[in-house]
């Protein structure tokens, strides 16, 4: 074996005088970093296999740990950073495509931080919300596009085929396999509680989990993993997802090593059979070809099931919308470059896609210029971290919000971004029975609760600040928002005026 060039990322700071041998990280990481030295009477740590995930950190009884970012460095300079240094020694070395989790960790711009929403003063009186109703109900799926009335003159509402949300925020797909038994149970819980949905990812539905249908969105991916009858119509809609934005252009792979009794069952795979996605789905090249994915869905669920289509936000992502707008969908779910994933090649996620807010305006606008955005509602995705985020989401134009990372930081995730390992310490992205009893669902559902409600409290605040009393007055309306250090392209696209102006 060669010499190996990489310096461990982090070091592990012990306080020795604070360190009681208790060997509880020891016994929490799954990455076994930690070890007893029985000669010197202490703990010791090899640290080129800490992934920084914080559970031996959070769970020391006398916080004697610390875990620092090594101030080690190459002779770096702006071309030649550390971080590519490294990639060029691993691929050296292994001669592999780099695999990494989560969004990308490049510098792009964050469009949601360049933007400042309205408020109210003087001519538009503000509302407060703890006094007035403030409606933050959302209704996903087809618009009528005139308004028709019976024999005795009252309007016909015919919301069929419509998802009802009691808030504008979903939980975006996580597929059993990329995450655990447990993290799907939380999901469900909470988005039962909450009035919302969870979605099935491409993993198919456990079977203790149909009793949350009226809850869940099942998908539909390229490699059919768990579609059948009952599934089609356990959920309360169907996604088929073609993209998603951190991998845009290539499908998945779930390693057989992953693939137990549980999770073959659920798939309808072999047991430790490799679950691999194609990149297309091989029926659909045209939108014709799409649409009648889409309706063969309906025919399969009696046209009582909105169908969602997910696509990676790319260049041309008006024109697909476009086409998928006039493809039978009811729903049309843009995923952003910044959007996580369990396991993604590394080239891919940092460098393909375009960020949501640039997608999300352009669809918007372009739906609307061919009288055609009443056919669908958007649903965004791919890093909402907050409230505002959500609030500049729905006032460029989206009916809701897709959220996923938010919600494993909820369940808590620390964000080491190491998910394609399975070895994570807090029980989230992992198959480990050790390991998945880590996430107790009750105490992860209610996080989620806890966090979609404190967002939904702080969403109904900025509307009433603004004098707006439903999303449904907020959806796209762009006038509520201004650009902060936008050039004029990025203002164009956005359809919104720079601060000031
Ligand atoms: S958990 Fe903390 S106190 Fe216990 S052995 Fe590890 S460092 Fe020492
Ligand atoms: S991988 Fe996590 S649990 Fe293990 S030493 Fe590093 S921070 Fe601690």
């Amino acid at each position: 074996m060669g010499i190996n060039y990489l310096y461990p990322p982090f070091e592990i700071i012990r306080n020795q005088d604070r360190c009681i041998t208790c060997r509880v990280c020891e016994r929490q990481c799954a990455n076994l970093v930690h070890h007893y030295d029985a000669e010197k009477g202490r703990m010791t740590a090899d640290e080129s296999l800490c992934v920084n995930c914080h559970r031996c950190v959070s769970l020391c009884p006398t916080r004697a740990l610390k875990i620092v970012k090594t101030d080690h460095t190459f002779k770096e300079n702006a071309n030649w950073k550390t971080e590519v240094i490294e990639d060029i020694y691993r691929q050296a070395q292994t001669g592999g495509v780099l695999l990494a989790s989560m969004g990308t960790p490049k510098d792009y711009p964050v469009y949601w931080d360049k933007m400042l929403i309205n408020a109210s003063q003087v001519t538009n009186p503000s509302i407060d919300p703890l006094r007035e109703p403030m409606e933050t109900r959302t209704y996903l799926g087809k618009k009528n596009s005139k308004i028709e009335r019976d024999s005795e003159g009252r309007i016909i509402t015919n919301t069929t085929g419509q998802l009802k949300m009691d808030i504008p925020i979903m939980f975006s797909a996580m597929s059993y396999g990329s995450i655990s038994y447990n993290a799907h149970k939380s999901l469900a819980i909470a988005a039962s509680e909450l009035g919302t949905f969870y979605n099935t990812g491409e993993g198919g539905l456990h079977k203790d989990f149909y009793h949350y249908g009226k809850h869940t969105i099942v998908q539909v991916a390229s490699g059919r993993f768990g579609v059948h009858p009952d599934y089609l119509n356990a959920g309360a809609a169907i996604e088929i997802k073609m993209g998603q934005g951190a991998k845009p252009g290539i499908g998945g792979h779930l390693p057989g090593s992953k693939i137990g009794e549980d999770i073959s069952a659920t798939r309808m795979i072999p047991l430790y059979a490799d679950a691999i996605s194609p990149a297309p789905h091989h029926d659909i090249y045209s939108i014709e070809d799409l649409r009648q994915l889409v309706y063969a869905l309906k025919e399969a669920t009696r046209y009582t099931k909105p169908i969602i289509v997910k696509v990676a936000a790319v260049h041309n992502i008006s024109a697909i919308a476009s086409g998928i707008a006039r493809s039978g969908a009811d729903i049309i779910a843009i995923d952003g470059f910044r959007g996580g994933t369990g396991a993604a090649p590394l080239r891919i996620r940092d460098n393909v896609g375009i960020p949501i807010e640039l997608a999300l305006a352009s669809v918007d606008q372009r739906l609307r210029q061919e009288g055609i955005r009443g056919n669908v509602s958007l649903v965004v995705g791919g890093s909402i971290r907050s409230s505002s985020d959500v609030i500049k989401a729905i006032a460029l134009g989206a009916d809701a919000v897709y959220i996923a990372t938010s919600a494993l930081v909820a369940l808590g995730c620390h964000l080491c971004r190491t998910c394609h390992s399975g070895k994570c310490n807090w029980g989230i992205a992992t198959q480990n029975p050790e390991l998945v009893k880590r996430l107790n669902p009750d105490v992860g559902s209610q996080h989620l609760v806890n966090l979609i409600t404190a967002w939904n409290h702080e969403i109904k605040e900025m509307m009433g600040g603004m004098g707006i009393n439903s999303i449904e007055a907020l959806r796209g309306n762009r006038l509520m928002l201004r650009g902060i250090g936008l050039n004029e392209t990025e203002l164009k696209i956005l359809g919104i005026s720079h601060a000031g102006q």
